[in-house]
Parts: structure tokens; C-alpha cells; sequence
């Protein structure tokens, strides 16, 4: 997550009426600041959210140029149909009197501490969305008093932007675990998306790593936002003039890596909480050691000492999750017992179907939707595509290609009018051929579908 402070960025600080205060806040002390000194520490402090994406530089122009950039306050975040959006990511406060051990945030964690005022960040979203630096803001916040006091704020903070700034830009808000069905409404009318993290899959880890939270209140945060949800959707089809609630859903966010839960458990949680409360994302964030990549902190002992976040184990539980959502399958088809864990080496749909030999070749001038949707290479478009395209002519593999077929791995599990590519008769070997040739180490592509 990063903004950059070229040009555009001094003048935006110019304009933005800097202010040194510092007061106390949950009991602890928060420094003296001004509005950049926050923006650096309260973006800081939001950036282990998973919900965006971020990439960026820390530097700045050699003699005689101009322009530089600072690592704070601007997110990437990709919408369902791929596209990039930026948003200004921060938390309204970061003092907290949780104890969550993953959290650089924590309240026994030796860290500057300040917050931003409601205008402040009123007054910042707008000066950014208007010089185009964002399309939008994620409010997030460290809990200094009671759960509702704190979603207030965040709630006062939307509504302002919304009834007095006119903003019309996306705003997603967290909802402080512990807040009342009331503000969560309240929340709703203001904001795009509202977001309950989970954090860990099991009560168990919960007690460990975070025992001031519950996963009994938080689903109870998501429960109240479906049925809030359905009930709005209800009146709206009957009186036109309901206002929006949340129009963009709710989602959250699990840290892989943190505790000892398999990959099978995660996604079993991921699919009932589809299924459960609609939610529209499950966001994964590899657990970040302690102390890596600039996060501030004494090592937790409750804390796992691994030597780095397990990226690749992110990756392939978003790929396994996108099966859930767009693939038609279900957690339990993706990982058993037997095997609990996504194989890092292979796609979880590739690694599906080498383990059901049974199903395939899939016999293309035939198969319905949903078969070809179980084939590695087609994706859900191009299953479209197909079936399109040969009500009017017969296939072959050369215009499977050019309906976006992806035949290096498709054309082990497919027939055309019965003819064959390859078949599959040593699965050992076409495992070898379809895995990623340097595993964990491997830059793995976003949108691998
Ligand atoms: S509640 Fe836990 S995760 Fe959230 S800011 Fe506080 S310590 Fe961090």
C-alpha cells in the first residue's frame, strides 16, 4: 500500500490543514503528530488487512529530478471482474486495547499510536478523490473504547462524506467486533461494503492468539448483516424509495499460517460462510512473522516461528476458493481427510482432476456446463464459449484454442468427436508436466483462471 508524494501529493499536504495534537485515547498515549506523521502511521497500521492487494516503491527522485514515493495510505484492490481500483486504506485509530498476538497494533506492542479526527479524514478522502489518487476509502480501527463508540466514529465519518462532502466514491467500513445490530444498520446506509474479520478459523486459535475475541460475536456481526441484508432487499421490492443497505455485501478476512488448522478446515469455514451469511469475498492474508517486512513488535511467544509468510499456501486457497465460487464446487470435494492440505505444487482444479480419473476425457461436442466446467483450461467464459459455439459447427482442437481453451493443460482430459490429444496414462507424468517447476519459490500469477 503506498502513495506517492510526487508533485501532486506536496500539493494535496498544502492544502490540508496540518495539526499537532496529542490526547489520550483508551488510556494510551498517543504522540504529537501532524496530518502526514498520521497518515504514515495509521495506513502503517492498516495495511495487514488482506482485503486490497498493494504494490509499490519507497524512494525518491536523484538530483534534479522530482517526485518521490512513501510506503502509506494508497491500496490496489482488484474488483470481481478484474479491475484495479485504488483505495485510501487506513485506520481511524490504532490504539487498541485487544491483545490479538498477530496484530502489530496490539495493545502490549511498542508502536507509535495516534488517530485521525472525523473531519481529518472527511476532508483527506475528498482531497484525494478529487486529485484522482483514489477511488475510494477503507475505514478500519484499532478498538479504544467500547465496540460501539468506535463503529460511531467510522460511522460518523461516512456519513459526513456522504451528507456534507457530497462524496459519492466506494467506502467500506469494518465492523468493530462487539457492535450492535443498530449501528451495523446504521453502518449500512452509509457505506459500500461492510466487512467482520474473522482472523482465525477455530475458537481455539481464537483463545490462543486473540482471547478477547469470540467467533460467536462475529458471526453474530455477519448474521445480523444478512438478515439486515434481505430485509432491506424485501422492502425495496415493495416501497422504490428504501434506501441502499451495504450494496456491495459483506466479506472478511482469515490469516493462514498463524495456528495449526489445515488447508481443509479453512475452506470448509470459506464455503458455509458463502452459504451461511452470502458474503460476497473471503479474504486469506498469509500470517506475517513478527518483526518481517517492517512490522514493529517484540515476537509474540504464542506466535509460530516460521521463517517467512506462506505465500504460496495464500495463493492456492484463493485459487480453491474461486472453485467454490465460480466452479460450482464444494469445500468437501476440494481437500478430504485423507489429504487436507492444497498441494503447492499444482492448481487445486488440476490436482482435482488427476485425482478423478473417472470423470475425464470430458467429450467436448457433448459434455453439459457444468463437465466442462471440471476440465483444467476451460474456464468458466470459455465453457460458454463452447457450448455457443457448437450449436451452429463442430469443434475442433484448434478452435477450442481460439475460443480460450488453454490446451497445455486441457487437452490431457478432453475428447473432440471422440479423438484424443494425450491421454492420460500415467498420471505420475502428467502431474510432473502440469506442476510449477520451482514450487514455493515461484511468482504465481493472480488470475490464474
Ligand atoms: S482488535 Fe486485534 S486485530 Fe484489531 S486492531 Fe486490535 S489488536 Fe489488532
Amino acid at each position: 500500500m503506498y502513495y506517492y508524494i510526487g508533485l501532486g501529493v506536496k500539493l494535496s499536504l498544502a492544502f490540508l490543514s496540518i495539526q499537532m495534537y496529542s490526547y489520550s485515547m483508551g488510556g494510551a498515549v498517543q504522540g504529537q503528530f501532524d496530518l502526514g506523521e498520521k497518515i504514515s502511521i495509521l495506513a502503517g497500521a492498516a495495511k495487514f488487512d488482506a482485503s486490497c492487494a498493494s504494490s509499490g516503491s519507497d524512494g525518491k527522485a536523484g538530483k534534479g529530478g522530482f517526485g518521490a514515493s512513501i510506503p502509506a495510505g494508497i491500496c490496489h484492490s482488484w474488483t470481481e471482474d478484474g479491475r484495479c481500483v485504488s483505495l485510501l486504506k487506513v485506520l481511524f485509530s490504532n490504539v487498541c486495547r485487544f491483545d490479538c498476538a498477530y496484530c502489530v497494533n496490539r495493545v502490549s506492542a511498542d508502536t507509535k499510536r495516534s488517530s485521525f479526527t472525523v473531519n481529518e479524514l472527511v476532508e483527506l478522502t475528498c482531497e484525494f478523490y478529487r486529485r484522482n489518487y483514489i477511488e475510494g476509502l477503507f475505514l478500519s480501527s484499532g478498538i479504544f473504547a467500547d465496540p460501539d463508540i468506535v463503529m460511531e466514529k467510522l460511522i460518523e465519518t461516512a456519513k459526513k462524506l456522504r451528507t456534507e462532502a457530497g462524496y459519492g466514491g466506494y467506502i467500506h467500513l469494518k465492523i468493530i467486533p462487539g457492535t450492535g445490530e443498530k449501528l451495523i444498520r446504521e453502518a449500512g446506509l452509509w457505506a459500500d461494503r461492510l466487512s467482520a474479520n474473522i482472523e482465525l478459523p477455530t475458537d481455539k486459535s481464537l483463545q490462543t492468539l486473540a482471547p478477547q475475541k469470540s467467533g460467536k460475536v462475529i458471526f453474530g456481526a455477519m448474521d445480523d448483516f444478512s438478515g439486515l441484508s434481505s430485509q432491506f432487499e424485501e422492502d425495496r421490492r415493495r416501497i422504490k424509495s428504501t434506501p441502499a443497505f451495504a450494496p456491495a455485501g459483506q466479506s472478511t478476512q482469515l490469516i493462514v499460517g498463524a495456528t495449526e488448522e489445515d488447508d481443509r478446515t479453512i475452506i470448509k469455514l470459506s464455503g458455509s460462510l458463502y452459504h451461511k451469511f452470502s458474503l460476497r469475498r473471503v479474504y486469506y492474508s498469509a500470517f506475517i512473522p513478527v518483526g518481517v517486512n517492517g512490522r514493529s513488535g517484540i515476537p509474540d511467544p504464542r506466535l509460530p516461528d516460521i521463517p517467512g509468510p506462506p505465500l504460496v499456501r495464500e495463493h492456492r486457497l484463493y485459487q480453491a476458493d474461486w472453485l467454490m465460487r465460480f466452479y460450482h464446487f464444494n469445500a468437501a470435494e476440494i481437500l478430504d481427510e485423507g489429504s487436507p492440505f492444497l498441494d503447492p505444487h499444482l492448481d487445486p482444479k488440476t490436482a482435482w482432476a488427476l485425482k478423478h480419473p473417472d470423470f475425464f476425457p470430458v467429450e467436448i461436442s457433448r459434455a453439459d456446463y457444468e463437465a466442462l466446467l471440471r476440465v483444467p483450461g476451460i474456464g468458466a467464459k470459455t465453457a460458454r464459449r463452447i457450448i455457443e459455439t457448437r450449436r451452429s459447427r463442430s469443434l475442433t482442437f484448434d478452435s477450442l484454442r481460439r475460443l480460450g481453451a488453454v490446451m497445455k493443460r486441457a487437452r490431457y482430459f478432453i475428447t473432440c468427436s471422440g479423438a484424443f490429444i494425450d491421454k492420460i496414462e500415467d498420471p505420475r507424468r502428467v502431474r510432473r508436466l502440469l506442476s510449477d517447476q520451482d514450487g514455493a519459490g515461484l511468482q504465481l500469477p493472480l488470475f490464474e483462471f
